[in-house]
């Protein structure tokens, strides 16, 4: 089968996650800074967009070179076999971005690279410059970054954050793929107590029950691969199905999310159910304050309000310190709370074990994370 090369892009800081997705999959890549790189086919394209959670999108590289020149662009561009990718008909449209290049004019390089890619299709099909653009999308992008140039073609469509079960999500809602990267730079494990206190929407818990019954993210969505017509689509048929019988029903989850708005309550509650995971979580209204467990070795993941807003931050700071009394005596517990309010420590009254820097869409946030006591080694069981 036709062999690709291609990229899983992502949101900066998560690259290395992806890249270990990927390897679990059996899918040996390199990590740059934002993206991953791989090979493989057709299949390969549709494990990454199925399974992959906390990717952006999976895309084809199509070609790459230097260009310093208009010249250079559109004649390096013509010179890529389109006709293998784009069918007569195909409706592509050209984004663009450039950083550090000489060709430093995004709209020229996007109406360059589109001659040039019309040139070749139009000269392929003999239809002498008149393309009908009326069939399947083919997203193109035209990247250049200090004058290499890195031509490629989306296969996701809309987004892989896009899981296809968010009904509704409230105010401040997280993106999947972002919880589920959170979720994964936890302690947190199938067998340990799960929590969100402020759950809104119920992203963290649907992201972790979803991890915790192996349901590959993207099973209930549809790739743009699956609409072009040199697509195998009998190979999306076998790898939803293969998906299907991974997923895991039968172990005990222990994931609970709360919120003091009974509103985002109900939300929570029907997102879940649109997952599929209406019976592994428990969602609750209540004061975060009111938290308290006799549970040990459960992990917190947090997104609590930031107080972007003026005049937001005093009563947020009185939560996070509320927060600061409430989970102290829960010694065997780890924490970890996403905020952009860089003094959260200090309000919530003790040192993380650690920080890390995370974009939250296009605000820079840190994940406070507060270490809990390990869990006793289990017993070894006799051969
Ligand atoms: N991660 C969520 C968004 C969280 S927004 C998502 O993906 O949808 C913050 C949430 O904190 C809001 O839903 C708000 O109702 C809740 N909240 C604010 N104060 C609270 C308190 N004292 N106790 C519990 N929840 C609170």
């Amino acid at each position: 089968m036709k062999q690709f090369k291609l990229v899983a892009t992502a949101a900066s800081g998560i690259e290395a996650l992806v890249g270990k997705e990927l390897r679990d999959l059996g899918i040996e890549c390199e990590v740059e800074n934002g993206k991953a790189i791989f090979f493989g086919d057709m299949s390969t394209i549709i494990k990454a967009n199925l399974w992959l959670r906390t990717a952006d999108r999976i895309k084809i590289i199509v070609g790459e070179f230097e260009a310093t020149t208009f010249e250079d662009l559109f004649e390096q561009t013509k010179a890529i076999p389109w006709e293998d990718l784009l069918p007569m008909d195909a409706e592509f449209p050209v984004a663009g971005k450039s950083i550090k290049s000489t060709l430093y004019s995004v709209p020229d390089c996007q109406a360059i690279t589109k001659k040039a890619i019309v040139n070749r299709l139009s000269e392929h099909y003999s239809r002498y410059g008149r393309l009908p653009e009326t069939g399947a999308k083919f997203p193109i992008e035209v990247a250049l970054l200090k004058d290499k140039v890195t031509l490629t073609l989306d296969t996701t469509g809309s987004s892989l954050f896009k899981r296809g079960y968010r009904l509704d999500k409230g105010g401040a809602p997280l993106k999947e793929n972002m919880a589920a990267a959170i979720i994964k730079l936890t302690t947190w494990r199938k067998d340990r107590p799960f929590y969100d206190p402020v759950c809104g929407s119920g992203t963290f818990c649907i992201e972790a029950a979803m991890i915790g019954r192996n349901l590959a993210p993207g099973y209930n969505r549809q790739f743009l691969i699956e609409t072009w017509s040199w697509f195998d689509k009998s190979i999306a048929t076998t790898l939803r199905a293969e998906a299907k019988e991974q997923a895991d029903y039968d172990c005990e989850l222990d994931i609970t999310g709360t919120d003091i708005d009974p509103k985002m309550i109900a939300i929570a509650k029907a997102n879940a159910e649109q997952a599929g995971l209406g019976d592994s979580i428990t969602f609750k209204q209540m004061n975060l304050t009111d938290f308290n467990t006799t549970k040990e070795y459960g992990v917190i993941v947090a997104n609590p309000p930031y107080g972007e807003r003026l005049g937001e931050e005093e009563a947020v700071q009185r939560l996070y310190k509320e927060m600061g009394k409430t989970y102290k005596p829960l010694d065997t517990w780890s924490k970890y709370i996403l905020t952009s309010d860089l003094t959260f420590e200090s309000h919530y009254g003790s040192r993380a074990t650690k920080k890390r820097k995370l974009y939250n869409g296009a605000l820079r946030t840190d994940l406070f994370q507060y270490w809990g006591k390990r869990p006793p080694r289990q017993p070894r069981k006799e051969d």
